[in-house]
């Protein structure tokens, strides 16, 4: 899950990483009151959207930049007015973009230097991998590409202590002298606290920036968490739902579903993540196109089919429903009696094809022949990907 900047920096902040002050906004009024509480010009408004690139990024009514420095709070107003509701395409969000629900207002720093500093979780060392350069800001990437000798890495162990000297052997070999030596160690100190403390999975700084008085500043912060650890992080569950744009995600989120929305017509409903993402395979190799990823679980009940029902209906260019189960665990005749009194309370307007498969099948098979469920059986999963996939057609 990726916090929004707003979020990274409130954490950042209370970690001790020199953040500038802002607030948030959800209307062009608040964002002038939080101007003139700001008390200071030149602001900064900036894009809340789960994606960098905001500064380059382009809104769809053509409206230039995610990131704007306003030189009075009249128009940090007209700015906010401009982002907020509108979708921001960036590099990073895909052609799509992304709406701007929220923006930030923020002082603005004198910006000397550009400083780029991340922190990646490295599975293979157990270790946290850290990476800094001094030519960081928006042209990122490129520089990546064009000048890996930019950067300076180095890893640090989780179960060892952070020593400070590694802390200033990073700096030193970044640069950094006397003063800022010290000053950035700490800084680096806080992220890696951060970074344990919250079950990061990234922690990027870009850009860490330095002013005219030689200090730092995180004018943007960016952190995913690992969704596995959001149990003992309540504070920041409140947060999923809003970094989730698509509308059928939503709901499946919120319904505790495992749902990826696609822009196919199949709709998916399937128990275990391999078996479907076979099926989408096996769709996609006799012609048809999956409208999803859903994977109902191993133990899936009838309250969860459902809501895999509601959520696989709402998609707006679904065709065909396609339910393919191996019973393992699961068994045939539950998920027959669990698909019988689902759709009964959720009629569907599509086509629905069957396959079902192990345990208890006879049983289950007797189920669904004695309903007055319309629908259309498959032996195999390829028989039941070719009629799907014909039934579209039709
Ligand atoms: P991103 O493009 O999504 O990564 O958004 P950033 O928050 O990194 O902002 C993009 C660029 O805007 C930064 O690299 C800075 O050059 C510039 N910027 C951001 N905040 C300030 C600020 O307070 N003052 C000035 N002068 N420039 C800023
Ligand atoms: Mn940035």
């Amino acid at each position: 899950m990726n916090l929004l900047e707003y979020v990274a920096k409130e954490i950042l902040a209370r970690e001790g990483v020199p953040v500038p002050q802002f607030g948030v906004a959800s209307s062009p009024d608040e964002a002038f009151d939080v101007a003139v509480k700001l008390n200071k010009t030149p602001l900064v408004v900036k894009a809340q959207i789960a994606a960098g690139g905001r500064g380059k990024g382009r809104f769809a009514d053509g409206y230039e930049g995610g990131v704007k420095i306003c030189k009075t709070t009249e128009e940090v107003r007209e700015v906010a007015a401009k982002m907020l509701g509108g979708i921001l395409v960036t590099a990073q969000t895909g052609p799509v973009g992304q709406p701007v629900r929220k923006v930030i207002v923020t002082e603005s720093v004198n910006i000397v230097e550009e400083i780029y500093l991340s922190l990646t979780y490295s599975y293979s060392e157990a270790a946290i991998w850290v990476m800094g350069s001094r030519l960081g800001g928006v042209e990122i990437e490129r520089i990546a590409l064009e000048n890996p000798q930019a950067f300076v890495k180095k890893t640090f162990l989780l179960d060892q202590p952070l020593w400070d000297f590694q802390l200033r052997e990073f700096g030193a070999q970044l640069g950094f002298k006397s003063k800022s030596l010290v000053d950035f160690s700490k800084i680096l100190k806080s992220l890696l606290q951060a970074f344990i403390k919250h079950d990061a999975t990234l922690c990027e700084i870009n850009p860490l920036a330095i002013d005219r008085e030689n200090r730092f500043w995180a004018l943007d912060a960016k952190i995913s968490i690992d969704d596995n650890s959001l149990f003992r992080h309540d504070g920041l569950s409140t947060y999923r739902f809003e970094t989730v744009y698509d509308s059928q995600e939503l709901e499946a989120l919120s319904h505790g579903v495992n749902y990826v929305g696609l822009d196919g017509q199949i709709g998916c409903l399937v128990n275990g993540a391999g078996l479907a993402m076979a099926t989408m395979d096996i769709l996609d190799r006799f012609g048809g196109r999956p409208a999803n990823f859903l994977d109902v679980g191993g133990g899936a009940d009838q309250n969860q089919v459902e809501k895999a029902f509601r959520v696989l209906l709402s998609h707006p260019n679904l065709k065909v429903i396609l339910i393919n189960i191996f019973g393992g665990i699961m068994r045939c005749d539950l998920i027959a009696e669990a698909i019988v009194e689902a759709t009964k309370k959720q009629p569907l307007h599509v086509p629905l094809v069957i396959r079902l498969e192990g345990t208890r099948v006879k049983e289950g098979k007797e189920i669904l022949e004695k309903s007055s469920l319309q629908y259309v059986f498959a032996e195999d999963l390829e028989e039941a990907a070719k009629k799907a996939v014909n039934l579209v057609e039709k």
